[in-house]
């Protein structure tokens, strides 16, 4: 395995979020009954004739330069022949010549490093339908037919499953940003298909490549690869050879298997679309989009890394969600401990929304909430244990911090006369560690500090109770 280096390329695709179908007026919205959001166009009638959706193509754009991608000035359609029963025309209308956009890049963090995968090319084509296969029988639902798709071509730069599975991570999060898809591999609005090769490390030649298809979420994305890096190096380790082919991943098994031989681009006879006139994109149509474009992870992350002065993990594990980075900038503005707001974010709320199936969204935590538990933990008013349960109080009841605190009598103890019964109490049932203590264990204390915060409810400020078991036990017993 050493001696070989992995080279992957990605293939992703992506539904775009329009209200209309591609190439017809249609509705491309998911989960209507089958058949129902169809016409002659998208059905392939003959002499129907397809009419360009400017939105799509829009959208297209916007994923293209956010992609660093150059947008071709002018755009054409061709046809990708192939025969399908999910293919009502026998052809898809796709790109290839002149695509919308091509030679792009996109960053990965990778062992703490930055890495450029080079994008090959952006293309928009029409999804075909959907097979619904039942017990000896088969079904087409045609509403998916003609839904526009963006084809997004990684070049062959990443070298391991975990590289894919970052580019697929990053690319995500940069999709979510500029909100044109729904990006739900489990609905098929996000796919992505694997090439992969290995060769001997130092040589330059490719090695025989296997497309994987068949994965449905990006760890699957990652096992699969996985699996077939390490069959084809034990093939030719063996003395075999990889044959040119399809695989499809079986998660439940965690294999590859052979599906069908690999297509070449010659046997889908490309040739232009005639019914699509090829179409220019108006220059302020392009300068609008980038006007629009909205700041990305990438930047993001490093502008949280000087701006609130985060560490680079903080930082990418927050803007990797763009409503965990909003939701952050909006406390930020109101408590100025940026580090201790990004860590109640990533541990206890993080947990939380995680145990709960929620996002920072549907989450009931205002922010304004978040921070004032935050100051009244700085002004000694609650303890910061005290503070883990009242979050959680909050979230559940809607409630402020401070009316939450009063209503349950969580106010942090400031009478020192009940902190020193406490402190008493626990020294008297706990002689044998007080002794310990006594005798240079310093970190006996800390049992003893427990006891007390048991003893309070854990309302007492465990500081002060170390300085007065330590003032306590001074003396002797
Ligand atoms: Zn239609």
């Amino acid at each position: 395995m050493a001696n070989y280096e992995v080279v992957i390329g990605l293939e992703v695709h992506l539904q775009l979020k329009t209200k209309t179908k591609v190439f017809c007026g249609c509705s491309a919205a998911f989960g209507a009954p089958p058949n129902t959001h169809t016409c002659p166009v998208c059905l392939g009638f003959p002499g129907s004739l397809p009419v360009l959706n400017r939105e799509a193509l829009k959208l297209g754009a916007k994923v293209a330069m956010a992609l660093n991608c150059r947008v071709a000035e002018e755009i054409r359609f061709d046809r990708k022949n192939y025969f399908y029963p999910d293919l009502p025309k026998d052809y898809q209308i796709s790109q290839y010549g002149q695509p919308l956009s091509q030679r792009g890049y996109l960053l990965i963090l990778t062992e703490g490093k930055e890495k450029r995968i080079g994008i090959t090319r952006v293309h928009l084509e029409e999804d075909t339908g959907k097979l619904l296969h039942g017990t000896g029988q088969s079904l087409i639902d045609f509403n998916r037919a003609g839904t526009p798709l963006l084809e997004i071509v990684s070049e062959p730069d990443i070298s391991s499953p975990e590289e894919a599975y970052f580019y697929l991570t990053a690319l995500k999060s940069i999709l979510e940003y500029i909100d044109v898809s729904d990006c739900n591999m489990e609905e098929g609005s996000l796919r992505c298909d694997a090439n992969i090769s290995v060769r001997k490390k130092g040589t330059k030649e490719l090695g025989v490549k296997t497309e994987i298809k068949n994965m449905n979420s990006f760890k699957a994305v990652r096992a699969a690869l996985e699996h077939e890096a390490a069959r084809q190096i034990e093939t030719l380790e063996s003395g075999g050879k990889i044959t040119q082919e399809t695989r499809l991943f079986d998660s439940a098994r965690g294999v590859t298997e052979p599906m069908r031989s690999k297509e070449e681009a010659h046997d889908y006879r490309y040739f232009p679309e005639p019914d699509l006139a090829p179409f220019d994109f108006e220059k302020d149509v392009l300068r609008d989009i980038k006007r629009e474009m909205p700041e990305l992870p990438e930047p993001r992350r490093k502008r949280f890394m000087s701006e609130y002065k985060l560490s680079d993990y903080d930082a990418a594990v927050l803007v990797s969600d763009k409503a965990l980075a909003d939701y952050f900038e909006k406390c930020s503005s109101l408590y100025k401990k940026y580090k201790i707001i990004a860590n109640w974010i990533m541990g206890d709320i993080s947990a939380y929304m995680k145990e709960h199936g929620l996002t920072i969204d549907r989450l009931n935590l205002k922010s304004e909430y978040l921070t004032g538990m935050l100051d009244m933990i700085d002004k000694g008013i609650i303890s910061g244990k005290i503070a883990k349960t009242l979050l959680i109080d909050i979230v559940r009841t809607g409630k402020d911090p401070l009316s939450l605190v009063k209503e349950k009598g969580l106010e942090q103890i400031t009478d020192t006369a009940q902190i020193d019964q406490a402190v008493a109490d626990v020294i008297k049932e706990n002689k044998r560690i007080a002794d310990d203590f006594m005798g240079g264990k310093q970190n006996a204390v800390m049992a003893l500090v427990g006891k007390v915060m048991a003893k309070t409810k854990g309302k007492a400020n465990p500081q002060k109770v170390i300085e007065m078991l330590k003032e306590s036990l001074k003396g002797g017993l």
